[in-house]
């Protein structure tokens, strides 16, 4: 596909992460999702949960997604306790320009293994 025919949905970086193309720290993965280490951590535990459909932002999530979403919170549940965040943890989803997203494919953040501020800039 020629780049200027390429939409938000197209291929990102985290595609290339599903297909081992680059690689990444994987802690977790499933037939439905992948969660690696973000390269730029912002807490002591930083992971991102992706689908591996890829769906490009949550605005973009449809009802045919229902399953899947709920999978992808689930898994956040599931990483946070194979390492061991029982003081708790946050979960992001930056959407969209306003919302701060850089990759255009859906991923969940996992922030932990510090006390966390909120608000959020
Ligand atoms: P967003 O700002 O879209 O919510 O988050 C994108 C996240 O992806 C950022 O936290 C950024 O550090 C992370 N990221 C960007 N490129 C890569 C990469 O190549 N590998 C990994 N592991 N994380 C990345």
């Amino acid at each position: 596909m020629g780049k200027n025919l390429m939409s938000e949905s197209s291929d990102t970086i985290f595609g290339k992460i599903i297909r081992r193309e680059i690689p990444a720290d994987i802690v977790y993965e499933d037939n439905l999702c992948l969660a690696f280490r973000d390269v730029n951590p912002q807490a002591p535990v930083h992971v991102l949960i992706i689908p591996k459909e890829p769906i490009a932002k949550l605005a973009d999530a449809e009802s045919q997604h229902h399953a899947l979403m709920g999978h992808l919170l689930l898994t956040v549940k599931r990483v946070a306790e194979q390492l061991e965040l029982s003081k708790g943890y946050r979960v992001v989803i930056n959407t969209g320009a306003d919302g701060g997203q850089t990759v255009y494919h859906l991923h969940l953040h996992l922030l932990g293994g510090r006390s966390l501020q909120w608000p959020p800039g």
